[in-house]
């Protein structure tokens, strides 16, 4: 689960990916879900069937206590072996015994691109040492910027002679939210089906083709969105699908559906008429429509009078509608 505990940070990372409706808004979600009480956390957890949490910003420990909180409920819930890491620019002491109090399982650092090539006499040391010296794992994970190679190396250098668990190196992508930026910088997309930025292969290539004594990983963007995405789409279709939903091999959900006026007459008809069951249908007041199994809407339709659509749509709590076939 992805734990987004407050978009509020001090940096301004020009390649930050966080969209406009949480950056610099103090606002907490499980995965897509708005979080306004620990049940929703809790909840999302049990949906996806979660066997950790990656809680992310924003920077967390901007919101200190809040992530404590977090840990604490989420362990107490699903008991010690429940995972937890955490993606921080900071390295107040202060903050990290905290983190360990609370019992953080994993710090990974993000150093500034900035100072990639003189980290070893930065905060970052202290607090590489600190956080090991209180029994977490830590280790890197930054964006891989193609020009900034050989300050990469330098980093990697460090993370070796501090001992550090891994390295993770993010494809620099694009996204909606930094689209812009990326633009001034000069990147563009590798190929058109790629929201990565042409150049990073090269320089991970180089960099993988190395020996290093500290475990490096390359994650693109293709990676995040067809396995970690995807795997967690999927659990959460198989724990929140209704008796009449199909589920896709992507993990979408396909549902029949008729909206519009006169629904209570036309649930009474699915009855009636159509001896459609109980337990593959439902009215679902909140978005006004009737959900029903596409299957049998697919043979009713023709007999029904009105619109009626089968959509496909993600299991997410923001359902995003990805398709919509009018049936005949
Ligand atoms: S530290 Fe992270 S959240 Fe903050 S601006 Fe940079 S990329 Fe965005």
């Amino acid at each position: 689960m992805v734990l987004f505990v407050t978009g509020h940070c001090s940096f301004h990372c020009f390649y930050c990916p966080v969209s406009d409706e949480r950056m610099y808004r103090d606002v907490v979600y499980a995965d897509e879900k708005r979080v306004e009480r620990d049940e929703d956390v809790l909840e999302e957890a049990r949906a996806i069937r979660a066997k950790g949490a990656g809680i992310t910003g924003g920077d967390p420990l901007e919101a200190l206590d809040r992530t404590c909180h977090y840990i604490r409920l989420l362990k107490a819930e699903f008991g010690p072996s429940f995972h937890t890491h955490l993606y921080t620019m900071t390295t107040d002491p202060v903050k990290i015994e905290a983190l360990a109090d609370a019992g953080l399982d994993e710090l990974r650092l993000h150093v500034p691109p900035g100072l990639w090539a003189r980290v070893g006499s930065s905060g970052f040391t202290a607090a590489v040492r600190l956080a090991k010296a209180r029994g977490m794992t830590v280790g890197l994970e930054v964006p891989l910027i193609p020009e900034h190679e050989a300050d990469l190396v330098r980093l990697l250098e460090w993370a070796e002679a501090e001992g550090l668990a891994f390295v993770n190196l993010d494809e620099l992508e694009f996204s909606d939210a930094n689209y812009g930026r990326m633009k001034v910088h000069g990147y563009v997309n590798k190929h058109d089906l790629s929201y990565g930025v042409r150049g990073a292969d090269d320089v991970a290539r180089r960099i993988l083709g190395r020996v290093w004594k500290v475990t490096v990983h390359y994650c693109t963007s293709g990676y995040k969105d067809a396995w970690q995405l995807r795997s967690r789409i999927k659990r959460r279709a198989e724990t929140v699908r209704r008796p009449w939903d199909l589920v896709t091999e992507d993990g979408t959900l396909l549902k029949g559906i008729i909206e519009g006026d006169g629904l209570d007459g036309v649930l009474a008809a699915l009855r009636r008429t159509h001896k459609v069951p109980e337990d593959l249908m439902a009215y679902d007041p909140a978005r006004g429509r009737i959900e029903i199994a596409p299957w049998i809407l697919e043979e009713i339709a023709p007999r029904l009078g009105r619109a009626s659509f089968v959509v496909e749509e993600y299991p997410t709590a923001d359902p995003l509608e990805v398709e919509r076939t009018r049936l005949p």
